[in-house]
């Protein structure tokens, strides 16, 4: 056992467990494939091909998760709904991530406590819906579940589910991941250069000046500490950047999920810190059983109508142990519901005493459908669930550790409201998401400039 391990408490192998053992039980929300042999034969592929994260990487975010539960740190999650494998360029990876840096820097300046950055990038090409068939003018065909099932077009040749887009969904994985990498080694990430983080097309927004504001706030304290000291200050250079995606094609999972040389038991390397979503968490279901025997730190989505006695029993499934940093419960309950649904959960947790990383997502509650018939989410909700989400905790005893967004760095008008007031008439000049709406550069913005407003009260 390494030093990383041993600072871990010691953890118990999960018993009977097999990466495939989830095949045994009634796995939802997967596809059909038509040939059983073409898929085995990508799984194979699947199998030998190189690892897209590291077992060491996995651990390290463990710890930073771990000290986010104790309040030390505070957890940034965000990105597209579902990413394409047409979105996998060089500007809108870029652009997601100045994002992603700029709200970080807001977040860090305002609540004074370290950042753990986490993309919902690099391998989120797999969807629940709804539905299995969608139709549409009386024809029928399988329901668009992600790139890495099958394609959007209302087609029955690009519906069905093809399992060599698995190959094509883990390359485009790597191309994503090795461009974040190399950008953050390059000094993309350099806090003396947060003007490489400016967007263009947002030059007039209303948050511009206080954002502006706070870089030159950050810029003097960063040369003070320089002058003082003496020389550059250098771990401002770099910062650390994890992946997650829902977890939810297994056998896609399945076959990243590998032993290492030097850490016992078995580790998902497709990404850091997979999640389980809302429709896929039953506790005898395939996901949860697959999760349970990984040692990544995994996430699960909390819905309005989970009980306490059911989030109590998936902690003794997914963390038996009690192990630090293992476990996060992302509630999303919307804004009606949340004052009703969340405190009798948290009661529950705080009475139990064993520790989950609380993360709010103010998104998956808040979907609603135009008059002219988009998908969308009002901003006002937005920030309605997410203040009282603060609120709901630090009445519980409990504390909110993070948040989970869905964003672009790209100029879309998917969302109702923010600092623009878009209106349902706005969203039809830059609608692109093929699943969910995501806030926009700007109302991404502005939801980092309230959560320090609202945690500083
Ligand atoms: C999602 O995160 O895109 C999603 C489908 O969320 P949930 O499982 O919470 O509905
Ligand atoms: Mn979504």
């Amino acid at each position: 056992m390494n030093t990383q391990d041993r600072k871990l408490r010691a953890v118990k192998l999960p018993k009977d467990w097999a990466p495939s053992g989830w095949r045994n039980l009634t796995a939802l929300q997967q596809p059909t494939y038509p040939d059983a042999a073409a898929l085995e034969g990508v799984l194979e592929e699947l199998r030998a091909l190189p690892p897209l994260v590291t077992s060491w990487e996995i651990l390290a975010l463990k710890q930073q998760l771990a000290d986010a539960q104790e309040g030390k740190r505070f957890l940034l999650q965000g990105g597209d709904c579902a990413e394409t494998f047409d979105a996998c360029t060089p500007d809108v990876i870029s652009n997601r991530l100045k994002v992603l840096l700029q709200m970080s820097l807001v977040l860090v300046h305002g609540m004074r406590k370290p950042v753990v950055r986490v993309g919902r990038f690099a391998g989120q090409y797999a969807k629940p819906r709804s539905a299995d068939m969608e139709t549409i003018d009386g024809v029928s065909l399988p329901s668009y579940r992600g790139d890495l099932v099958n394609a959007p077009e209302f087609t029955e040749a690009a519906r069905v589910p093809d399992p060599r887009r698995m190959i094509k969904g883990h390359a485009r994985s790597a191309m994503t991941m090795n461009f974040v990498r190399s950008l953050i080694d390059g000094g993309f990430a350099d806090l003396h250069h947060p003007e490489y983080w400016n967007l263009g097309w947002v030059g007039h927004s209303p948050l511009a000046d206080e954002y502006r504001h706070m870089v030159a706030a950050i810029g003097d304290a960063v040369r003070f500490m320089e002058t003082l000291s003496g020389q550059e200050v250098h771990n401002l250079n770099r910062v650390d950047f994890y992946t997650s995606h829902e977890a939810l094609l297994l056998p896609y999972e399945e076959s990243q999920t590998r032993q290492v040389p030097r850490h016992w038991g078995w580790f998902n390397l497709s990404t850091h810190y997979p999640w389980i979503g809302m429709r896929t968490a039953a506790l005898d279901g395939a996901h949860t059983e697959y999760f349970r025997g990984i040692r990544n730190p995994i996430a699960v989505k909390v819905g309005p109508s989970v009980e306490p006695d059911q989030l109590l029993k998936l902690m003794d499934v997914l963390n038996p142990e009690d192990e630090p940093g293992r476990l996060t419960f992302i509630h999303r309950m919307g804004a009606k519901a949340i004052a009703e649904k969340l405190p009798p959960l948290l009661n529950a947790v705080q009475r139990d005493g064993r520790r989950v990383l609380w993360v709010c997502d103010p998104m998956h509650g808040n979907t609603e459908a135009t008059s002219n018939g988009y998908k969308t989410r009002r901003f006002r909700n937005i920030r309605s669930e997410l203040e009282d989400a603060f609120e709901l905790h630090a009445a519980a005893g409990t504390r909110l550790g993070g948040v989970h967004l869905e964003l672009t760095g790209e100029d879309v008008t998917e969302c109702l409201g923010g600092a623009r007031e878009l209106t349902e008439s706005d969203l039809e000049r830059a609608y692109h998401s093929t699943v969910d709406p995501r806030l926009n550069y700007e109302q991404a913005l502005e939801v980092a400039m309230l959560i320090v407003r609202k945690q500083a009260q």
